[in-house]
């Protein structure tokens, strides 16, 4: 049995790793898909304090990793498929092994979520994405549109305005969530057009997507917009189903910690867009990352 097991290598989950590196724990770092996670979709960072303005999202990846590479850390890739609690920790389940570990810090993100329309997965790959970093070059002077009012979709509209010819921005509300700057920008565009009060209600299409039907919210009034991607960034749900019955969840699934990112399990710690907090920035991310570990760190230490 090893002292702890850290599950998921976004910025949280490396963040621990570094500090239960400098705190002399035995440690695994589980990474189930891409090390670094949602940072690689990430177009441009300006706010993450000590790296370069504007640096891209695949840039500060590898910088990560060469920071945990210097300091002899692994990630292995193993998806952890379910969490048991046991009398001495934790048994972590994957499709081919089980592992022990006394300790827990569950540092799994989140996951864009869909619009929940019809033919919506028939399309995804043939004209509707989730991630305009990805898949926004394939749209080089065409029309597209991005769903949603928040930074994230202020921002994939702003990146697809520098590819398209024409960016339409459906949100539900008259007035954006968004970062003021990030709105200010999104309005001043000139190839981006708001389309306020608006939902998309179906999606019509060949192999491809072609129309989006809208609806208006307010008087209900239906349109059809011709589009050639619809990018879908209307938030994220979180990686939380393995910890499901174990931890106490807020409503939406995300995972309810205290100061010390303790959660309801004992032993069982979590940090990033996993648990449920106000401000999910890279930044914060991996202070719950630090702190996490930390007390991860105690609790080994002293049971
Ligand atoms: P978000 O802040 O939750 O915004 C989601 C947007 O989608 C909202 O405008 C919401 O409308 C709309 N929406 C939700 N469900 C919808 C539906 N079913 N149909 C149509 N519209 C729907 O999500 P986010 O923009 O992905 O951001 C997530 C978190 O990451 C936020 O805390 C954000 O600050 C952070 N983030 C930060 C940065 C940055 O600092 N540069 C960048 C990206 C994300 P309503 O406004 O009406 O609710």
């Amino acid at each position: 049995m090893s002292e702890l097991a850290i599950i998921g290598s976004g910025i949280a989950g490396i963040t621990s790793a570094i500090y239960a590196k400098r705190a002399n724990l035995d440690f695994s770092l589980y990474e189930k898909k891409l090390p670094c996670g949602q940072i690689n979709y990430i177009e441009r960072i300006d706010n993450f304090p000590g790296t370069s303005y504007g640096i891209k999202g695949m840039e500060f990846s590898q910088i990560l990793l060469n920071q945990i590479n210097d300091l002899g850390i692994k990630i292995e890739n193993k998806q952890i498929t379910g969490i048991e609690k046991t009398k001495t920790g934790f048994r972590l389940h994957t499709a081919a092994e089980v592992l022990e570990h006394k300790a827990v810090i569950l540092a799994s993100g989140a996951a864009p979520k869909n619009l929940g329309i019809e033919k919506e997965a028939q399309f995804a790959g043939r004209g509707i994405s989730y991630c305009a970093v990805c898949d926004g070059f394939f749209f080089k002077d065409k029309t597209v549109a991005v769903v949603g009012g928040g930074n994230s979709a202020c921002e994939d509209a702003l990146y697809l305005a520098g590819i398209a010819k024409k960016v339409y921005l459906i949100h539900r509300r008259d007035e954006l969530r968004a970062f003021d700057y990030l709105a200010r920008q999104v309005e001043s565009k000139s190839n981006i057009e708001i389309l306020w009060n608006k939902i998309v209600i179906e999606i019509k299409g060949g192999d491809f997507i072609e129309e989006a039907i809208l609806q208006d919210t307010k008087t209900n009034i239906k349109t059809t917009l011709r589009i050639n991607a619809l990018f879908v960034a209307i938030g994220y749900k979180p990686n939380t189903q393995i910890i499901r019955g174990l931890a106490d969840l807020d409503y939406q699934g995300f995972i309810i910690t205290d100061s010390e990112m303790r959660t309801s399990c004992e032993g069982l710690f979590a940090a990033g867009d996993c648990i449920k907090k106000t401000v999910r920035q890279l930044i914060t991310c991996a202070a719950e990352g630090a702190v996490a570990a930390m007390s991860a760190h105690s609790y080994i230490k002293h049971k």
